[in-house]
């Protein structure tokens, strides 16, 4: 390996974003390297990400894992979207489900063909049309890639795990490829002195409570939201989007499992905020997110035990956050991941995805010595985009609302929103056309479910639709739906497949 090389990566963090980032480098650029991760037990983790997205299957692949053997560690079950209540309007409900809807037929997307054939009075939902969908609400699970003898794509799913098992299962798995670990507390960043040159203000080294000096070549940021290096050293600087996500606080608690396990996250909107409830093999996690401008700490707490499901197994959390994120997520030779380079709100689980795109990145455009402009330039704007992109998304479930039963939900339907969010709308609104643009997360959809879950229909169907005739348009239909439905027949219970195949 040649002197240019980065050689030492320092992480500073041992939550889920610190594993995850020691393993991942550890797999794919560990040869030649050393990795070293600090992590503190006196402060802890955060410990509440639970909930995922498909993606994070990619994550757990490339890193080699065997998917029993995660499940096991990590007490996970199968999400396959995420049920929101009481959001377009009390007493409705809604899924995001993973996955294709219908199929779609040449250039048109399926929902096109569903709202002509809801102009001709047909009156199916378009969740009929969702192999995900009625999976979840039958509490079925299986994997399947496709629906066997036919074009139809079978189960995409993700999953619920516990936040620490998950940090420990990688801590494992890093350690075995050789990250080394140091349990200490960081008191201090060391900057390189102010010569003129290309590395000013670099992080040389980090000073441990113990007085130990901890050096290298790039350090990676996972402090949570203390974000040290990354701002408290180097004074990056933070997008506030507060204005248009208004959530800064959560409590949350987790219970014991009454009832079957079911495959989807519930999210379910109250008074100033949502409630999360995520069904783990060996508890539920529970948790309020609110707006602290609205509701009182001891109101949302109230809120919250008011709408449990099973007795307590420990005292109620609190959070407190701000949304948005950091100006660089990487600056100088540091790369900040997880909630020291921002954070979004848990409404749609994307988190730990950030985490996980953020890696992968920094694997893509992995630097030398030198810190080329150009890569770190690219892996902001790409990061940029990201975090853009899943800011619109779950703004238009807040300002999409019919509810005006609080002055929290008034104050959402006046929300001010970015252009880019209005056009997505104002491009539905007129015919229902979804664009997915540079590279976004979520697809179209999801973007679908979203805009007609939240009670958004478009004024006119797509004229490609009223080629097809009356009979034919119910015969592409009922098909479809006589599929979902035999296949769904024929899958097992999720407890049941967990208990077969996955548990201890
Ligand atoms: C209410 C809430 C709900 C969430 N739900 C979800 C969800 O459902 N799905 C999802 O994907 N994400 C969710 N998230 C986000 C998710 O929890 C985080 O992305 C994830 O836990 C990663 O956190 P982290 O590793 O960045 O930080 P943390 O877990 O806070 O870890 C920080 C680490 O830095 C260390 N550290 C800090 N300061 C020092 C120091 N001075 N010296 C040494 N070590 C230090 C700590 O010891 C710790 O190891 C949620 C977040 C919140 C707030």
């Amino acid at each position: 390996m040649n002197d240019n090389q980065i050689k030492d990566i320092v992480i500073v963090g041992g939550g889920s974003s610190g594993w995850m980032a020691a393993a991942m480098l550890a797999k794919t650029l560990g040869k030649g390297r050393q990795i070293t991760l600090i992590e503190s037990e006196s402060i802890g983790i955060l410990g509440v990400g639970e909930a995922t997205i498909p993606p994070i299957r990619l994550f757990n692949n490339a890193l080699g894992i065997n998917e029993v053997d995660f499940i096991r560690h990590t007490q996970a079950t199968f999400k396959l979207g995420i049920q929101f209540e009481n959001w377009g309007a009390q007493g409705e409900s809604y899924m995001h489900a993973f996955g294709d809807i219908g199929r779609g037929l040449g250039f048109t997307s399926f929902h096109h063909y569903w709202l002509q054939a809801q102009k001709m009075g047909n009156s199916s939902g378009f969740w009929d049309y969702s192999l995900n969908y009625q999976a979840a609400k039958a509490n079925k699970f299986t994997k399947m890639e496709q629906i066997a003898g036919t074009p139809l794509s079978g189960i995409a799913y993700a999953y619920h795990f516990d936040a620490v098992l998950y940090a420990d299962f990688l801590r494992k798995f890093s350690e075995q490829l050789g990250v080394k670990r140091i349990e200490g507390k960081v008191v201090e960043t060391n900057l390189q002195a102010s010569t003129g040159a290309v590395d000013d203000g670099f992080i040389r080294s980090v000073t441990l409570e113990n007085g130990e000096h901890v050096t290298g070549d790039l350090f990676i940021d996972c402090t949570g939201f203390s974000a040290l290096l990354i701002e408290k050293a180097l004074k990056t600087g933070f997008t506030d989007w507060s204005h248009w996500l208004p959530m800064d606080r959560a409590i949350a608690v987790p219970t014991e499992s009454n009832g079957e396990l079911i495959p989807y996250t519930r999210s379910i909107a109250h008074k100033a905020g949502w409630q999360w409830q995520i069904p783990l093999q060996h508890r539920v996690g529970n948790g309020h997110v609110y707006c602290s401008k609205y509701t009182s700490d001891e109101e949302a707490k109230q809120t919250l035990l008011n709408n449990l499901s099973g007795k307590m197994l420990a005292e109620p959390r609190m959070f407190k956050f701000t949304t948005g994120m950091r100006k660089k997520l990487w600056n100088k030779n540091c790369v900040a991941i997880g909630l020291s380079s921002g954070f979004l709100e848990p409404l749609e689980s994307t988190a730990l995805h950030l985490v996980q795109a953020s890696i992968t990145r920094l694997i893509i455009l992995f630097p030398d010595k030198q810190f080329h402009q150009a890569d770190v330039d690219e892996f902001n704007r790409q990061s940029t985009v990201d975090y853009e992109k899943i800011r619109d998304f779950i703004i238009l479930h807040y300002r999409a609302t019919k509810r005006d039963d609080s002055a929290f939900w008034q104050a959402c339907q006046k929300l001010e929103i970015p252009e880019s969010l209005q056009q997505k709308i104002d491009l539905f609104k007129s015919h229902g056309r979804i664009f997915r643009e540079q590279n976004e997360l979520f697809s179209e959809a999801a973007w679908q479910q979203v805009m007609l879950g939240q009670g958004l229909m478009p004024k006119s169907v797509h004229p490609v639709t009223e080629q097809l005739s009356r009979e034919q348009l119910e015969e592409f239909l009922n098909n479809l739906t006589s599929i979902i439905n035999k296949t769904v027949g024929n899958m097992p219970d999720h407890g049941d497949f967990i208990a077969k195949h996955c548990a201890s």
